[in-house]
Parts: structure tokens; sequence; C-alpha cells
């Protein structure tokens, strides 16, 4: 971090902020310019607000020049993170593809969509028990009936299950049946769930929050990672934009800026990012060529009746399909 003084700076005034950040425990170097000079400060500055700095009468800005995600980011952390969950490996040249239900609905509706996704390639069987909706009145998801049924899934399919968690409450259901433990948009800046989640050091699938920045994300990934899990994956589930033609926007460029900012695995959601089901073969395959190191897909053997997204859902014959292109489009950007 760098303190600038302002050029009238009296040297009082400077004791003083020497005075605060000493007390805060890190080494400074002053460094005289000609017409400028300024603090260098080296040690743990992640506990510094640069804002309170500036409060000082004789301090024109502060820069921080470390990034404030050391877990997440990659200065500390430059190779990529592989994340293994029964038997798939996601990140570092590995891509996964969940997919499955929005909301488990019933133990037929889940294990005939569980095979059918399996039978076309996907590795992880996703499925809402807890699911946030905007109405109260619409359907909240099975609950911990719907656990029950995704762990009956897993046991006839061998698929390892991602699942959302909406609160603390279920953490220990959550810590023996889940192998993915889903951070949900709305709940992205629940500092609260995303310590206890972290605390269970399970891998964590992090969607970014609706109106939420890339900074904004990494940060959330932080407050996992020092709470303890190391196994985190982003996902950019799209965000919201003054466009209406499409439920929300997908931002690809997400991709290489995390992939740039961190060593994490990045996942896209092509379903809830465009809420329509046509356009998810076309997103899922741009974000596979821009570098995504998986996909997280709702597919639905009756979107007509689903309970929930039945719009943004595919059906087993067009997730068939795509499983294919998307492994042709791999093959052709492995190709240099
Ligand atoms: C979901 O995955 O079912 C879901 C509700 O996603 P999001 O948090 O991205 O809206
Ligand atoms: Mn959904």
């Amino acid at each position: 971090m760098i303190i600038i003084l302002k050029p009238d700076a009296s040297p009082s005034d400077i004791q003083k902020v020497f005075d605060t950040v000493h007390a805060l425990g890190v080494i400074t170097q002053e460094i005289k310019g000609a017409t400028t000079t300024m603090i260098g400060l080296a040690g743990d500055t992640t506990a510094i607000s640069p804002q309170s700095l500036e409060r000082f009468e004789c301090v024109e800005r502060v820069m921080k020049v470390q990034e404030p995600y050391k877990l997440a980011g990659r200065r500390f952390h430059p190779s990529e993170t592989i994340i293994e969950v029964g038997g798939a490996k996601i990140g570092g040249g590995h891509f996964a593809v969940m997919a499955g239900p929005c909301s488990v609905e019933s133990e037929d509706q889940i294990l005939t969509i569980a095979r059918e996704v399996k039978l076309s390639g996907a590795t992880i069987l996703r499925g809402g028990a807890f699911k946030p909706r905007s109405s109260p009145y619409a359907f909240q998801g099975l609950g911990l009936d719907g656990l029950e049924l995704l762990k009956i899934a897993k046991q006839k399919t061998a698929l390892p299950i991602v699942s959302e968690i909406m609160s603390s409450e279920y953490l220990d259901a959550f810590a023996r049946d889940v192998d993915i433990i889903q951070i949900g948009a709305r709940n992205m800046q629940n500092f609260s769930l995303l310590r206890d989640v972290g605390s269970l050091k399970k891998p964590v699938l992090l969607k970014r929050g609706l109106s939420s920045t890339i900074e904004e994300l990494l940060m959330a990934a932080e407050y996992l990672m020092a709470a303890g899990t190391k196994d985190v994956m982003f996902c950019e589930r799209g965000i919201r934009t003054f466009e209406t033609a499409t439920r929300n926007t997908l931002d690809l460029s997400a991709i290489p800026v995390l992939k740039e900012k961190s060593h994490l695995p990045v996942i896209i959601d092509p379903s809830h990012a465009t809420g329509r089901w046509n356009l998810v073969a076309p997103m899922a395959l741009a974000a596979v060529a821009a570098g995504a190191d998986g996909l997280i897909i709702e597919v639905h053997n009756s979107p007509e009746t689903a309970l929930c997204d039945g719009a943004q859902s595919i059906t087993p014959a067009v997730f068939h399909k795509l499983m294919t292109k998307i492994g042709r489009v791999r093959a052709a950007i492995l190709e240099d």
C-alpha cells in the first residue's frame, strides 16, 4: 500500500500518519520525490482501510499495490486449482458438466434425468432442494426430502451431487449428503453463510451475484477460503443489465478476467444467464470456446410441466446433442 502525501503536508501531520500505521503493525518506508512525498507500507495491510487513511488532512491519496484476495488470487498460487469430486475433476484442463433439473420434484423425475444426463456424459448431477424464489407463493423446493431424493439418485448413478444451501440451519445435512455446495447468486454476499460453508472444507460452487462485480465475487471466494475450504469454483450466471431480451446478460469476459486474477476454476451457467432454452446451447459453446472449466445446465424430462425454470430447461435429447458439440469445440481449442 502506498500513501501519497499532499505537497504542503507538515512534519507533525505526517508523524500522525506514521504513528497510526505503525500501531497497526506494518513497516514503513518514506520516499521523498522532487515534489511529492510518499509512504510505502509493507507487511500485512489487509486490515488497513485506504479510505480511513485518506481522512488525514495531509494525505492526498492511498493506493493498494496488491489485490485484497490473497487466497483466491494468483499471486501466491500461480498454478491452477484442480478440484476432485467423486471421480470428476474440474480445472487445470479438466472439464466438467453438471446437469439436472432446477428443482428436485420426485424420485422418478430426478432418477430419470440423472440417468439421461449421465448417458450423455455429464459427470455431476445438479438439483435444487432449497429454492430461492422471488415469490413466497412459488414452489420452494422439497427441502430435506429433496436432499434424500438426490442421495438416492447418487446411489443409483454414482454421480456426485451439487445443490444449493440457503441457510446455515442445514449445514449438517449438506456436509453429509452433498458433494459440491452451491451458494446461489442471491447469497453471494451473505458473509455469515460464506463463513459457515467455508468451514466445512467441502467443494463450493459460488455463483456471481446479480449485480456483483468480479472483484466482489473474488472477495466472496476469499471469505470461503479464509474460513477453511480450498476448493471454490466461480460460477458466472448472468448479471443484471438494461437488456430485457434475455433473463440476464451472460458476461463471458468474466472467464478470462477471473482466470487472469485467480487460480480457481470457472463454471458457466447458460440456463440462468439466458432464461430461454434455445439460447442455452449457443452460449454453452461460446463459454467452452472462451476457456470455461465447466458448465452447469438445467435439464428436464418434461420442461412444460417443470415446477421451476421450465422455460430455460433443455430436454435430455437437446442436452445429448449439445454434449457432442461441446466435445468438438473443446477439441478445436485444444489443437494449438
Ligand atoms: C439455481 O441454480 O437453481 C439458481 C437459483 O441459480 P442462481 O442463484 O444463479 O439464480
Ligand atoms: Mn433454476
